[in-house]
């Protein structure tokens, strides 16, 4: 069975198969496309961390991942961590990797995460404009270098902005054979999301539709990919539209059940209500469950459609609908679209 299967085989049962956990909104970055505002609630302390992390298990929640904020910002983190292996989650930590020194890299191995994602978003200058730190680079480079020399799996990625899309693909190949660890942002960096607390400021770092053509053209060509996503491609109009409330939630450092960081629910709080009694019964995770493909009436006869992630998060923040036409999917789409025949061309 693919992994794929197994996670619609968990959503058919009811049972989500991944969490995303943020911990907290802290971050010592500032970068600048940021999503979390400047919106910090009360975090749990780490008894109420580790109450929810019982309750995911309970539920039959296989994959955990922890983000931020930064999480290695929280002073409990050895032990959220420690609790969470004990829980036998496979473990992804999403990490900027600049607080990760020697000692700390020692207790990430002796949890054996599944992975441990961090973000660069260019060589040196780029990288510091965005993040808006001095020395991040470094800090950020020393820690995948650390983290490689105890053979913890490291994937970078980054997020595709005006300011870093030119030297993207150099990076990827710095990362690939100077830091020899695994590159992760081909599409899914495209996407630039508002902040929580409604500003489109992040907004201004997409690309124009030419600069996403020039992007995309080189990523497919460094990477040599033919056929993009076929999970995609071979989805069917009864299918759902994507994972959240499905086979995925989020969870705030707060302790609010979402579907996914893209769509925020109210009255959502862990603390006053049980996981089940929001996963099962809140009406925004009813009605993304219930959500298909086919029920998108302006996409219907898109001939984009292959191309596009159709996220109804975006759709709703754009449209004020999780079933609209997503104008900025609808770029993406047209964007590989484009790119596409440029590369066939090439190749031809
Ligand atoms: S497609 Fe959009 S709404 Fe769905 S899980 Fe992804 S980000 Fe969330
Ligand atoms: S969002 Fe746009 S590109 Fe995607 S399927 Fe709908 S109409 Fe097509």
């Amino acid at each position: 069975m693919t992994q794929h299967e197994l996670r619609l085989r968990l959503a058919r049962r009811g049972i989500p198969w991944t969490c995303l956990f943020e911990l907290t909104y802290r971050c010592n970055l500032q970068c600048v496309h940021c999503y979390l505002g400047t919106n910090n609630p009360k975090e749990m302390n780490t008894d109420e961390v580790c109450g929810v992390l019982d309750t995911l298990k309970q539920v039959g929640c296989i994959s955990l991942i922890l983000s931020g904020g930064e999480i290695f910002a929280r002073k409990d983190i050895v032990k959220i961590l420690q609790y969470a292996r004990a829980s036998h989650f496979a473990l992804r930590l999403f990490t900027n990797g600049t607080l990760i020194d020697r000692a700390m890299a020692e207790a990430i191995a002796q949890v054996k995460p599944w992975v441990v994602e961090i973000s660069l978003y260019g060589f040196r200058d780029v990288h510091e404009q965005v993040t808006r730190v001095k020395g991040s680079f470094d800090d950020t480079v020393r820690a995948i270098e650390i983290l490689r020399g105890r053979q913890i799996r490291v994937y970078v990625k980054s997020v595709v902005m005006k300011q870093n899309w030119a030297e993207l693909p150099g990076l990827q190949q710095y990362v690939q054979r100077k830091l020899k660890v695994q590159w992760r942002s081909i599409d899914g960096g495209l996407q630039i999301s508002p902040c929580d607390n409604g500003s489109k400021r992040p907004f201004l770092f997409r690309l124009s539709d030419r600069q996403l053509e020039k992007y995309m053209l080189a990523a497919l060509t460094l990477n040599k990919t033919a056929k993009r996503n076929p999970e995609i491609r071979a989805a069917g109009e009864n299918e759902h539209v994507c994972g959240a409330a499905f086979t995925a939630c989020n969870i705030t450092p707060s302790g609010e059940l979402n579907p996914c960081l893209q769509i925020r629910a109210k009255d959502n709080s862990l603390k006053s209500k049980s996981f089940t009694e929001i996963w099962q019964e809140h009406p925004l995770f009813r009605q993304l469950r219930s959500l298909r493909r086919g029920d998108r009436q302006e996409c219907l006869g898109c001939k984009d459609s292959v191309h596009c992630f159709l996220c109804p998060g975006m759709a709703l923040i754009e449209r004020g609908s999780l079933s609209a036409r997503s104008p900025e999917a609808c770029r993406l789409a047209r964007g590989w679209k484009n790119a596409y025949r440029l590369l066939d061309k090439h190749l031809a």
